[in-house]
């Protein structure tokens, strides 16, 4: 069986699904997921993020985190957690850098959300010798001071997504067509979660909606304006959702979403907007380039390059123009902020 027979079997007892369920079972089946079977992450694998570039990526935003946590009075103890973490490398350099803040870890309980077994392994080796508790999901992490970080974790969670019609929504659905799976839009109707909508798009215009996300984003804030924290949230996507932005990379190039299922990494784009709205805290939103310029990603270059030879230099001024140039990931990649009204915003951001 592979996971195409089986999302085709599916298809046929119950009729098209919704992309949301698509991505679901794509990105997490635990036999066929693609999330659940590898590790996708650098050159040989699918796709590079920000911490696997640079150890500064992690270093600088670890470091805006204790920041925030002296900036509250130094709650203790408090919940330590990040969403994703991938090779756990974010987590690793981020607990590299902190280690000279007094009590921070001492005061810190580790938390990682991660769905996959594959990666969970990785992830206990990746910050050894500190303890963690994984969790499934975010709505499991204690009710307490919560300082969370998160980096191309949103942009994984399942999306649904319509098209404008004059009279409502039409949704895009996965069918099967002469044996491939085939995306469909299913006749309009009206939506009411898209209701605000209807004001600023016209027919034909796409919209998506993650309701993982928001879910996420209402249980992180919750925690936040109750006990204090911050969340650090960074990922692609832009302000309030427009146009078709679900995709598919496998080895490092766009390939079509329905090809393969479980064989790529399947992504939308991060509604920047409408995670701000599911939180009840204050929020903040800026560019991952100004903030990493903000928190002196410059100096860090710098002194990590003063014992290095030459090309040593240069090879960490290429992260460095990487992760922060417009023409690179410095104004795709966003940073949006949870901390409570009235505490400062977190370093970085204004
Ligand atoms: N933050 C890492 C990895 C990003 S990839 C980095 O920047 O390198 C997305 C990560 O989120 C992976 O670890 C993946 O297994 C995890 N993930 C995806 N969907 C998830 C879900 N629904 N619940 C928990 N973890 C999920």
């Amino acid at each position: 069986m592979s996971l195409k027979a089986l999302l085709a079997a599916r298809i046929a007892a119950q009729g098209p699904i919704t992309l949301a369920d698509y991505m679901a079972d794509c990105l997490l089946h635990p036999s066929y997921g693609y999330y659940a079977t590898r590790d996708p992450f650098g050159a040989a694998g699918d796709f590079t993020t920000a911490p696997e570039i640079s150890q500064m990526f992690g270093e600088l935003l670890g470091l805006a985190l204790a920041q925030c946590w002296l900036d509250q009075g130094a709650p203790a103890p408090f919940t330590l957690a990040e969403l994703g973490p991938g090779r756990g490398t974010l987590m690793a350099d981020l607990l590299r850098a902190t280690r000279g803040i007094p009590g921070f870890h001492v005061a810190m309980r580790l938390h990682l959300v991660e769905a996959s077994p594959v990666l969970r392994a990785g992830q206990r080796a990746a910050i050894a010798p500190h303890p963690a508790r994984w969790l499934d999901t975010a709505d499991q992490l204690p009710d307490q001071a919560l300082f969370l970080i998160a980096n191309e974790f949103f942009d994984a969670l399942p999306i649904r997504q319509f098209t404008r019609d004059a009279q409502g929504w039409c949704e895009t659905r996965v069918g099967v067509t002469d044996g491939r799976l085939t995306p469909g839009l299913t006749a309009a109707t009206p939506f009411p979660p898209l209701d605000h909508r209807l004001h600023d798009t016209r027919p034909g215009d796409i919209v998506e909606i993650c309701p993982a996300a928001t879910a996420t984003v209402a249980t992180i804030g919750q925690r936040i304006a109750r006990h204090g924290g911050v969340a650090l949230i960074v990922d692609y996507g832009g302000w309030i959702s427009h146009g078709d932005t679900f995709q598919a990379v496998a080895a490092h190039s766009h390939v079509d979403p329905f090809a393969d299922p479980g064989q790529a990494d399947l992504t939308a784009h991060v509604d920047f907007a409408a995670l701000a709205a599911a939180s009840p805290t204050a929020h903040v939103y800026t560019t991952q380039g100004e903030a990493l310029l903000r928190l002196g990603i410059a100096q860090r270059t710098a002194a990590l390059g003063r014992n290095l030879p030459p090309d040593g230099l240069a090879g960490l001024q290429a992260d460095s123009h990487r992760l922060t140039a417009p023409s690179e990931m410095g104004t795709l990649f966003k940073l949006l902020a949870l901390h409570p009204a009235g505490s400062p915003a977190p370093p970085g951001t204004v």
